[in-house]
C-alpha cells in the first residue's frame, strides 16, 4: 500500500491532522480522559502505536503517553511555530501523531507524548477481567498490583460516593463517601482472581490496616467492588478461607462496582514517582 492508499479513507477533520499535520483544540478530543484497558492504533493504517497502560493524564489537553510499541513511531525536526520541537509520526505510514517532549519529569519516564485523539484509535483489550480493590490509602494497593504478573494495568480512583469527579482532598476526608480504591486489569490466564486476593490478604493484614491508618475515618476500610457474579462468589470464598486462617472476621465492604472516577495523576504510582519504598 502507498500512503495514499492509508490516507484515502480519513475525513477531512482526520485528514487536516494526520496529512497536514494540524493539531486539535485542546480538551477536546475523545481520548483525552481515556483510561480504559486496550492499544491505540493509528487512526488512518491501524498500526498498533500506544499500549493504554502508557497513558497518562498531563493536563495539557491532549493523550499523553509515556512510552511506545517498540518501532512504532517515526521522529523528526520540526521548527514550525517559531520554536524546535520534535514530531512524532505513525512509523508505517508517515500520519502525523502530535510532538513528543521530555524534561517535564510528570511521570518516571518522563516523556510526553502529545497526541492527537483524531490521529489514533483505541481498541479495546476483551480478554482482560476487572475488579476494584481498596485497602485505606490506594497508593500501596496501587504499588503493589502494578507489578503483579498478569496485571496489564493498575489505576487508583474513588468508587462508591454520591458525587461525580470527586477531588482527593475531598475523599480522604470523609466528605463525599467515596473508597480510594484501585483498578486492576489482569489476564486471568495468567493469574487468577483468587490468585490476586491472596495478594491482597497477604499485604493488607488487618493488624497492618489499623496501624496505617491511624487518622481514621470510615472511608479507610477494605473494599472489594465486583463485576460479575462469580466474582462475587470467589470473593465471598476467598474471605471464609482467610478468616478461617487468620482466626477473626475482616471488616470487609462488597458491593457491586459502580462509576469509577480515575485520581488525579499525582496519585497514581506515587511510590514510584516520588521514589519512596512503599514497604519501609
Ligand atoms: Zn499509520
Amino acid at each position: 500500500m502507498t500512503k495514499d492508499d492509508y490516507f484515502s479513507d480519513l475525513n477531512e477533520k482526520e485528514r487536516d491532522i494526520i496529512v497536514y499535520k494540524g493539531t486539535e483544540t485542546p480538551f477536546s478530543g475523545k481520548y483525552n480522559n481515556h483510561f480504559d484497558a486496550g492499544v491505540f492504533i493509528c487512526r488512518a493504517c491501524k498500526n498498533p502505536l500506544y499500549e493504554s497502560n502508557s497513558k497518562f493524564d498531563s493536563g495539557c489537553g491532549w493523550p499523553s503517553f509515556d512510552d511506545e510499541i517498540l518501532g512504532s513511531i517515526s521522529r523528526h525536526k520540526d521548527f514550525s511555530g517559531g520554536r524546535e520541537r520534535t514530531e512524532i509520526c505513525c512509523n508505517q505510514c508517515g500520519g502525523h501523531l502530535g510532538h513528543v517532549f521530555h524534561g517535564e519529569k510528570i511521570t518516571e519516564k518522563d516523556t510526553r507524548h502529545c497526541v492527537n485523539s483524531l490521529s489514533i484509535q483505541f481498541k479495546k483489550y476483551n480478554n482482560l477481567s476487572k475488579i476494584y480493590l481498596g485497602a485505606g490509602c490506594f497508593w500501596t494497593v496501587d504499588a503493589i498490583f502494578s507489578n503483579t504478573k498478569g496485571v496489564y494495568m493498575s489505576q487508583t480512583g474513588y468508587m462508591g460516593g454520591n458525587i461525580v469527579n470527586p477531588q482527593h482532598n475531598d475523599v480522604r476526608l470523609g466528605k463525599t463517601n467515596h473508597l480510594e480504591v484501585v483498578e486492576i486489569y489482569f489476564d486471568e490466564e495468567i493469574i487468577s482472581l483468587d490468585s490476586l486476593l491472596n495478594i491482597f490478604w497477604a499485604n493488607f493484614d488487618s493488624k497492618n490496616l489499623n496501624k496505617r491508618i491511624s487518622d481514621i475515618v470510615s472511608q479507610y476500610t477494605f473494599a472489594i467492588f465486583y463485576n460479575t457474579d462469580e466474582q462475587k462468589e470467589i470473593i465471598f470464598n476467598s474471605i471464609n478461607s482467610i478468616q478461617k486462617k487468620w482466626g477473626q472476621s475482616i471488616d470487609t465492604q462488597i458491593k457491586k462496582s459502580g462509576d469509577f472516577f480515575r485520581a488525579e495523576e499525582q496519585h497514581q504510582r506515587y511510590f514510584m514517582k516520588n521514589k519512596i519504598n512503599f514497604r519501609s
